[in-house]
């Protein structure tokens, strides 16, 4: 259960996040070529197919919340990728020198009038390529328009403020090991044992500083349920974050950064498996983007702990009490473990072990609705009436279901959704599954 104290702390907090900023002075100039840099650095054979490929259909626009609930045009999906596309078409493709006769050049204000179509009104989700005919991935070349941006230095200053203090110092909010040591005490007091800085274990645990601060619950379980199965596991100080402002933010040095921290420490102490902590991106970030410093892939397995946990039902490792028959509960499946990642059987395993009425939601799995705060839009003062726009769907989409709890496994997620809440005085429950599952957990370990 959240102290709703804590929350409203970490609100007011982000309020003045952007003053720490400190962004580059840059000229338009230096910033309209350091934008073209990346974008010429990343448009390969995929992204520049996906900028030919549009054939303006529009079923994207239907596709994607903020198009959905504002109905304005500058929200279309496609328009996301037109300064990518401009580039392209004047200086990359087979018919630049044509194209640059009567496509206008992009200049430093297009790229300031982006920075609220790829940050605050795009969460990255990819609903829109669900639907979209030509197969175009949207999500991708928002990512690269970040890049661009960060680059330029007119990422938004929330995130630009959070990304340079994890780059510079290693933490996020202000919580590194002297607070996740606070935190596994709490733990420790409370009777749960929370290995830390073990030199060897099969398992790393990593977290993130939302479950530091806000959701330790969450960590808590977690840890009840791998003591539970006698997993040999540990959290190291050195690299727990798995929150990664690189990806977020679009600094791809960052991000590169952000991993290395949790990959060393899973190299240093012979891990086989690392389990993120309920974090949709943070899953992004280390199984998709993770790789070692020559490139090669990860030696080890990297999964999320919802995906842990109902291969461990699907398995028949972990079982669980039977729970109140009569309660109606429902899930909101994360957009990046769900439609990115593909993680959509396991969560719904552990919830249907509850022994709950389990209810899906319509559309469910890789069409689910996203909650509208994920890719650091939550962090955003100016974008709270959009995103609560936005959450009003995944409102409406839960209340269809009848369910009295909606189950979520990304701590991202059940911070719009406790926002969104409050704000509409909605009385559903709203829980985190690693904590559903952990509080019926049997007396003993299953054989
Ligand atoms: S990725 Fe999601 S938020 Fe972004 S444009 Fe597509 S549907 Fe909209
Ligand atoms: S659905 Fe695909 S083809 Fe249609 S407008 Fe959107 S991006 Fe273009």
């Amino acid at each position: 259960m959240i102290d709703m104290n804590v929350f409203k702390q970490f609100q007011e907090a982000i309020k003045h996040l952007g003053d720490m900023a400190q962004p580059e002075a840059l000229t338009d100039e230096q910033r309209v070529s350091r934008a073209k840099a990346v974008m010429h650095s990343k448009i390969d054979r995929h992204l520049a197919m996906d900028l030919e490929a549009c054939v303006n259909c529009g079923y994207c626009s239907e596709a994607c919340q903020f198009y959905q609930r504002t109905g304005d045009a500058k929200y279309t999906p496609t328009r996301k990728l037109d300064l990518l596309r401009r580039v392209h078409s004047r200086e990359i493709s087979a018919l630049a020198p044509i194209k640059r006769l009567f496509t206008r050049d992009i200049t430093a204000q297009d790229l300031e009038a982006w920075q609220e179509l790829v940050y605050d009104s795009c969460t990255e989700c990819g609903r829109c390529s669900m639907v979209c005919p030509m197969g175009i991935n949207i999500a991708r070349g928002v990512s690269v328009m970040r890049e661009s941006l960060f680059e330029a230095g007119l990422a938004p200053l929330e995130i630009m403020a959070v990304a340079q203090e994890q780059t510079g110092r290693g933490t996020v909010f202000g919580v590194g090991p002297a607070e996740l040591l606070t935190c596994v005490e709490a733990l420790r007091a409370q009777g749960i044992p929370v290995p830390l800085d073990e030199p060897r274990a099969d398992v790393l645990l990593v977290s993130t500083v939302i479950d530091v601060l806000l959701f330790q619950d969450a960590l808590a379980a977690t840890a009840r349920i791998l003591n539970h199965l006698g997993v040999n596991w540990t959290l190291r100080s050195a690299g727990f974050e798995a929150a990664n402002f690189g990806l977020l933010s679009g600094s791809e040095t960052l991000q590169k950064l952000a991993s290395k921290r949790l990959i060393d420490e899973a190299l240093a102490i012979g891990a086989k498996t690392v389990i993120l902590p309920e974090c949709g991106h943070a899953y992004a970030a280390l199984r998709w983007e993770g790789q070692l410093e020559d490139g090669q892939p990860l030696p080890f397995e990297v999964v999320a702990a919802a995906e842990f946990v109902g291969r461990a039902v699907q398995q028949g490792q972990l079982k669980l009490q039977p729970g109140d028959a009569s309660q109606k509960i429902t899930y909101h499946d994360a957009c990046k473990l769900a439609r990115h990642g593909g993680v959509i059987e396991e969560p719904r395993a552990a919830l249907k072990a509850l022994g709950m009425n389990y209810q899906d939601t319509t559309p469910t799995a890789e069409l689910n609705w996203c909650c509208g705060g994920g890719s650091g839009a939550f962090l955003l003062n100016r974008d709270a009436p959009l995103r609560h726009k936005a959450w009003q769907i995944k409102k409406e989409q839960i209340n269809a279901t009848g369910a009295d709890t909606v189950v979520v496994s990304c701590a991202s997620c059940r911070l719009n959704f406790i926002e969104g809440a409050e704000i509409d005085e909605w009385s559903t429950h709203i829980e985190s599954l690693v904590v559903m599952v952990a509080q019926q957990l049997p007396a003993k370990p299953t054989a």
